[in-house]
């Protein structure tokens, strides 16, 4: 599909359409993908255009007033395919306690449960490029082999995995789905660029959308009508729209009980502690990839640890789970490998000079290294198991749920941006439960790793500082629960069909719907609920299409 451009169409732009998708990330392009060939027509509206631009993503400017974030305009991509313009693609899934209300995590639970969207989930591999949605010790008995001797105790940390995503039309990285969208080839949908939502207009009782105003960044501007509208501009931006589409409902859209914006969640990451890089093959061997071959391909499973429910119980922890980091040594044969590869892919776009350079280094570290690299072949291809990188650091790097806090949240701020939108004030908390979780998953990890007899593990201490623990923690660019799903309008902001309660015809995709996170990357469940969410549209908003 070729996108139009907002600019380049003429005055005056106005477009009717059946579905109206507001963004192109995941979870919008999910949707789009799922109607395509359908008799719905199909209008997705972009604010980037199919290359990223300063000026676009500028729009993302934020003024940061809590817990320690990386630039949201530097993380966020305001470009054709979202944010998967630069993810790394690493994906699992939710936990069944996740979806449960606890009573030591306040404002906990879904309104769904794990169950219901197990079949979603398993829809969206094809849409990730993705193997089977195994994740836990059941994997062991699909790649044929037996978990790791002597096994960590289960009863207090439970095998935890990861897959990569595999683009469809780039061997070589995660799903961008910019790709997704140029491949639909079908009329019915259509995507058009540069069309920066900045207005839902709603009826005067605010119970029905009329219009969409659209502008782009010269100032051209566009009135756009659809029966439905699914608002799928990341757990951030999907709250901005609501609050700054405040012309008629002076709070914003579906915020008539105070809640567009509050329970703002993301992942705080930290380094839990580190090994000796000069003892590494015990660490990688048990913590690296395996590849498993399936019937649609072959992906790399990343194993870690988590928190064994039970224990999140019986000592009221929230979900955490930690994996292997490691910082590849400058003379690492693997990533000189890659490196190699990657540049022989540029080849046609870089002069040979300068990437003789850089090539002639990498040759030079391969054939230094050539043993290694041998080594490392046979592990690949003959076991099926990932590369043991020569490590500059090797820690184990952890990502812990948050409780869904009301005063964590986004607000409009004084500014606006080049559009005349106000820019997002985000006061994001980390609390005393984050923190106590994680300190006690690195104590079980530190014990149990001990007593499995797996080389020396240095706890980072200053996760036990009282003044600086917090600073050891940062976001994961996993925006969520902004526009949380709930059964009453008095606690959530959409229903469980992912309408904004009391408006007809307005839907929210993405992670901004999330009661809770667990510590799973969001984008796996993303797409799962964009999925369940076009499949409601089809029978209950186009039944008769
Ligand atoms: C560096 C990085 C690494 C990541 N790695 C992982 C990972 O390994 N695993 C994982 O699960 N997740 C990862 N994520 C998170 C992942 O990218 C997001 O979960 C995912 O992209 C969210 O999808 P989305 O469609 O909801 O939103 P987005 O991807 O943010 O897409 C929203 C779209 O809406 C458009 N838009 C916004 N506002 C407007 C408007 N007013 N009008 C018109 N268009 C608008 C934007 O331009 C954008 O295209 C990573 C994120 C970053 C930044």
């Amino acid at each position: 599909m070729k996108p139009v451009d907002l600019g380049e169409l003429e005055d005056p732009v106005s477009i009717q359409t059946d579905l109206c998708i507001v963004g192109s990330g995941p979870a919008g392009s999910s949707i789009a993908k799922e109607f395509a060939g359908s008799m719905i027509q199909v209008l997705v509206i972009e604010g980037g255009g199919t290359e990223e631009s300063t000026a676009d993503q500028a729009l993302y400017t934020v003024e940061n007033v809590g817990a320690i974030r990386a630039p949201q305009e530097g993380v966020r991509n305001r470009v054709v395919g979202g944010s998967s313009h630069g993810w790394s693609g690493r994906c699992t899934s939710f936990d069944e306690i996740d979806f449960e209300s606890r009573a030591w995590v306040p404002n906990s639970g879904w309104p769904i449960t794990f169950e219901e969207v197990r079949p979603f989930s398993d829809r969206s591999r094809a849409h990730l490029g993705l193997g089977p949605n195994v994740y836990d010790d059941h994997l062991w008995k699909k790649l044929g082999i037996s978990p790791p001797y002597p096994q960590i105790d289960p009863a207090c940390l439970k095998s935890q995995f990861w897959q990569y995503s595999t683009d469809q039309h780039n061997a070589f990285g995660p799903t961008r789905f910019s790709r997704t969208l140029a491949a639909i080839d079908a009329s019915n949908v259509r995507l058009l660029i540069h069309a920066n939502v900045t207005q839902i207009n709603t009826s005067m009782d605010v119970t029905g959308i009329v219009s969409l105003d659209v502008r782009t960044l010269e100032g051209k501007r566009a009135e756009v009508k659809a029966r439905v509208v699914v608002l799928a501009c990341g757990g951030l931006e999907n709250a901005r729209l609501l609050l700054a589409s405040n012309k008629i409902a002076l709070n914003g859209i579906g915020n008539s009980h105070d809640l567009v914006g509050r329970f703002l969640m993301d992942h705080p990451g930290c380094k839990l502690g580190w090994f000796d890089p000069n003892r590494a093959f015990p660490i990688q061997d048990r913590f690296g990839s395996y590849y498993l071959d399936h019937e649609s391909g072959r992906n790399a499973y990343e194993f870690g640890l988590a928190i064994n429910d039970e224990l999140q119980r019986k000592e009221q922890l929230l979900n955490c789970a930690a994996f292997l980091g490691i910082l590849g040594s400058p003379d690492d044969p693997s990533g000189a490998a890659k490196r190699l590869i990657s540049n022989v892919k540029l080849l046609s776009a870089e002069t040979p000079r300068s990437w003789g350079a850089q090539a002639g280094k990498d040759i030079s570290i391969l054939t230094t290294n050539f043993p290694r690299l041998l080594r490392n072949a046979y592990r690949r291809f003959a076991k099926l198991r990932g590369a043991i990188v020569k490590a500059e650091e090797l820690y184990l790097y952890c990502l812990v749920e948050q409780i869904p806090n009301p005063s964590s949240r986004v607000t409009l701020g004084e500014r606006t941006d080049a559009l005349g939108m106000p820019i997002l004030r985000i006061d994001w908390r980390i609390g005393e439960i984050e923190r106590r979780s994680v300190v006690r998953f690195n104590e079980l990890i530190g014990s149990e790793l001990r007593r499995v007899g797996l080389p020396k593990y240095t706890p980072n201490s200053h996760l036990s500082d009282d003044f600086d623990w917090r600073s050891n923690f940062v976001d994961r660019a996993h925006p969520s629960g902004t526009t949380r799903m709930a059964d009453s309008p008095r606690l959530g902001v959409v229903d469980r069909n992912c309408k904004v309660h009391g408006v007809a015809g307005l839907y929210i995709a993405g992670s901004s719907v999330f009661p809770t996170i667990g510590h799973a990357n969001p984008t796996l469940m993303i797409v799962a609920m964009a999925i369940r969410l076009a499949d409601w549209l089809k029978r209950h908003e186009f039944a008769n299409a």
